[in-house]
């Protein structure tokens, strides 16, 4: 078996992992990264990237039922799921292709295989390439995989995870989603515009119940005119297979039938099997890895990024918290800050938010304002036919200070990197009211929801507030 010592090894390459690699190569250090399946992790490979790129398609079916008012007569379009999810598959190979290219650019040694420690600082690879590496800093970043629960028999043809109905070849007439948080609300939203029957069964007492009250109402409404079925407070029981389908029988005896479902309901942190009794790192009960703010465990010189280090599951956490653990493994200081961490749900409409909502300032105590803008009074809005929504900033009243967004409606996903860029950077409300925002863009939205924090709306019929100046 090979042996080899590097500076650092960066356990596992998805969103986590591989932007550590290659900010410890730039910082021109000898890295061996170490991957059991595809480079890229789940975020390329069964996540982010695969999904949006269904989602895409699903965009531009939509955007055909507005054809007409733009002078577009296409009446009798037919739709193949199959090309869709070939699209997705291309996007993908694309994606991991660049991916791998990369990492061979920045002489970064991969291992295909399953890592484990041995050793604090050693790693013993089994898989494609067998080897025992050694380093004195080693990044974990092993991520998570789809939970199995007892009570859900995945079979993957008709009962689900995300990553088996990513890989569906046909588009099912009806499914049923279990669990309306955001894997589960991007799919009904999904598979609902492009024809299919979709219900979502969801425990607590609303979707997306992470967002703000106002967002997941919003986006609640919006799904029930789509036609999607939101049952909410609803405790499935178990799912089995029926004859031509699924049958998920929920408490209170009512039994749900569909041709197939999803259950999206959390995940399993792939801490388990990697050899940390061996090392002394603490993980805590539900598989988490504690770190500090340089993203360093309790073992000095072992640091933990992505999933399995935060509550925040999402790709561009895990990608700066890679960063900040590189740069802390090649001797810089650096810090992880969670204060505006951008976060988007690909649903129709789309959801952005940053920062804290409304009743998350008024809990810690500030003294709060909200400005909110609807997008139909937006010409850029108004031109593209694309009008559902609003944009809010929460702001703190006594110094103008910018605490969070939320924004609902077209394209909120891009709209919200103004406002990460402003909170992250402790900018009040005046700096985005003087800040010129062209028209006609959606950005304006912004605009106008400060002018409205400030009492000064431009766009909006004049309210008795606005005139005490
Ligand atoms: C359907 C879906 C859609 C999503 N959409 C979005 C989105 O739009 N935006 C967003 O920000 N996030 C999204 N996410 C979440 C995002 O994918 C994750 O937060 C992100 O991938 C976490 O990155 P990570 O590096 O921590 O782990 P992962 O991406 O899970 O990567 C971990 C890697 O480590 C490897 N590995 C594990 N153990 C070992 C071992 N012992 N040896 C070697 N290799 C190992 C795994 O094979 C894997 O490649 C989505 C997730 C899903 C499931």
């Amino acid at each position: 078996m090979e042996e080899k010592k590097f500076d650092l090894i960066v356990l596992g390459g998805g969103p986590g992992g591989y932007p550590a690699a290659i900010r410890a190569a730039q910082h021109g250090r000898s890295v061996a990264l170490v991957e059991a399946k595809e480079l890229g992790g789940t975020c390329l490979n069964r996540g982010c990237i695969p999904s949006k790129a269904l989602i895409a398609g699903a965009d531009f079916v939509d955007r055909l039922g507005a054809a007409k008012e733009f002078g577009v007569d296409i009446a009798n379009f037919t739709f193949d799921y199959n090309r869709l999810a070939i699209h997705k598959d291309r996007v993908v190979e694309k994606m991991r292709t660049g991916l791998e290219g990369l990492i061979a650019a920045n002489k970064i040694t991969v291992y295909r295989g399953f890592g484990k420690f041995t050793s604090p600082n050693q790693i013993k690879v089994l898989g494609e390439q067998s080897a025992l590496i050694t380093a004195d800093q080693i990044i974990i970043a092993t991520g998570s995989e789809p939970r199995n629960i007892a009570a859900f028999p995945f079979d993957y043809k008709k009962i689900h995870d995300s990553t088996s109905l990513l890989e569906m070849k046909t588009l099912p007439k009806k499914i049923i989603i279990i669990g309306g948080g955001v894997i589960g609300c991007e799919f009904a939203s999904l598979f609902a515009r492009l024809g299919s029957k979709v219900t979502i069964l969801e425990l607590l007492p609303r979707i997306i119940s992470t967002e703000a009250q106002e967002i997941s109402q919003a986006l609640e409404q919006a799904f029930r005119k789509t036609g999607i079925a939101v049952e909410t407070n609803v405790k499935v029981l178990n799912v089995s297979s029926a004859e031509k389908g699924v049958s998920v029988a929920v408490e209170g005896g009512r039994t749900f039938e569909a041709d197939c479902c999803l259950v999206a309901v959390g995940r399993a942190l792939n801490t388990e099997k990697i050899g940390l009794e061996k090392t002394g790192v603490i993980v805590q009960e539900n598989g988490m890895i504690s770190v500090d703010e340089r993203m360093e465990t309790n073992v000095k010189g072992i640091y933990a990024v992505g999933d399995i280090a935060s509550k925040w599951w999402l790709a561009h956490v895990a990608s700066h918290q890679g960063l900040v653990a590189a740069d802390n493994a090649c001797g810089k200081d650096a810090q992880m800050s969670y204060k505006a961490i951008p976060s988007v749900i690909f649903t129709h409409p789309e959801i952005g938010s940053v920062g804290l909502s409304l009743e998350q300032a008024k809990s810690k105590g500030y003294q709060v304002k909200l400005g909110a803008f609807p997008f139909q009074a937006l010409g850029k809005s108004q031109a593209t036919l694309q009008a559902e929504g609003f944009a809010q900033v929460v702001v703190n009243e006594p110094t103008g200070e910018i605490l969070g967004a939320q924004a609902v409606g077209f394209e909120a996903a891009t709209l919200i990197a103004e406002m990460a860029l402003a909170i992250t950077n402790e900018l009040t409300i005046e700096c985005i009211s003087e800040t010129i925002h062209a028209h006609p863009t959606l950005s304006e939205a912004w605009l106008e929801a400060a002018f409205t924090v400030e009492g000064f709306s431009l766009s909006l019929p004049p309210r008795r507030s606005q005139h005490k100046g």
